[in-house]
């Protein structure tokens, strides 16, 4: 891997999709660990309330003291839970449902999460963030503070319902307070290669997302993943062999190119 020698600007990637279940999570962790292992310096933020990371990352949310609450809430610095697979980490829980009312009359509320990464932004090449699935505050602050956002979809007929909210979204914030968000690209998940549905839905989201950013190779649906999350590991963790950890691979790679 590059590591620290071609010590580029760190990359933040805010992994988004406001639909729940597309696995956004799962390459969170996944793409975290695979950068890990090409030599990055990998930081993993869940600003999700519901704090899936968290929890596939081997912690009991609920035991936290500190989490991205405190950062964006009370600007303490961001809380980091440090080498779990390799990567570190910044947990969640419950209390950060709370945060979008605690912060409705703040100011610069915005850039809350972006200010809470600056002052750790330099001992990462990767930091990725693992939104929730709302085009709510939480996502929002998280596209202010990214360089890039990756988006996973799902190979059904629902993977367009919401395409063009995000894209919106994502344009809204390239519009004023964040200009230089860029699309990483977007990563088609849980494909099933035998059904109709989602060989016809992965070549309508090819060419139909093609001209807004690099359409990756699809990640085929595999149990292997809800059993290596309740394992609370990474995929190439629990099951080195697997073909799909090979297809994670090559978007870290993929990953490794971004300016
Ligand atoms: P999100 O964060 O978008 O809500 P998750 O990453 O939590 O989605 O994934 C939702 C569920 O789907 C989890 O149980 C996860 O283990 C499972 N999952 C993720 N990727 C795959 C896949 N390729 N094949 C099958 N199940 C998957
Ligand atoms: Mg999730």
């Amino acid at each position: 891997g590059a590591g620290k020698q071609n010590s580029l600007m760190s990359r933040i990637i805010a992994v988004f999709n406001q639909a729940g279940g597309v696995a956004k999570t799962t390459l969170t962790q996944n793409l975290g660990y695979q950068l890990a292992q090409l030599g990055h310096r990998v930081l993993l933020i869940d600003i999700d309330p519901q704090a899936s990371l968290t929890i596939f990352m081997g912690l009991v949310p609920r035991q936290l003291e500190q989490t991205v609450h405190n950062a964006i809430v009370e600007e303490q610095p961001l809380p980091i839970v440090e080498k779990i697979h390799g990567m570190d980490l910044a947990p969640a829980n419950i209390s950060l449902s709370t945060a979008e009312m605690q912060l409705v009359n703040a100011s610069m509320r915005d850039f809350r999460l972006k200010e809470a990464i600056e002052p750790i932004q330099e001992d990462y090449d990767f930091i990725l963030i693992d939104c929730p699935p709302s085009l709510g505050l939480l996502s929002y602050i998280s596209l202010v503070a990214a360089t890039h956002v990756l988006v996973p979809l799902e190979t059904h007929f629902k993977a367009f319902e919401g395409t063009g909210e995000l894209l919106k979204t994502v344009a809204t914030v390239r519009n004023k307070p964040n200009r230089k968000l860029q699309i990483a690209g977007f990563v088609p998940t849980k494909y099933d290669a035998r059904n109709s549905q989602d060989t016809r839905t992965l070549a309508a989201i090819t060419e139909q997302l093609a001209g807004a950013g690099t359409v990756f190779a699809p990640i085929p649906r595999s149990t292997a993943f809800v059993d290596a999350s309740e394992e609370r590991m990474p995929l190439a963790v629990y099951e080195p062999k697997h073909p799909s950890v090979q297809i994670l691979k090559k978007i870290a790679v993929s990953l490794e190119s971004l300016q």
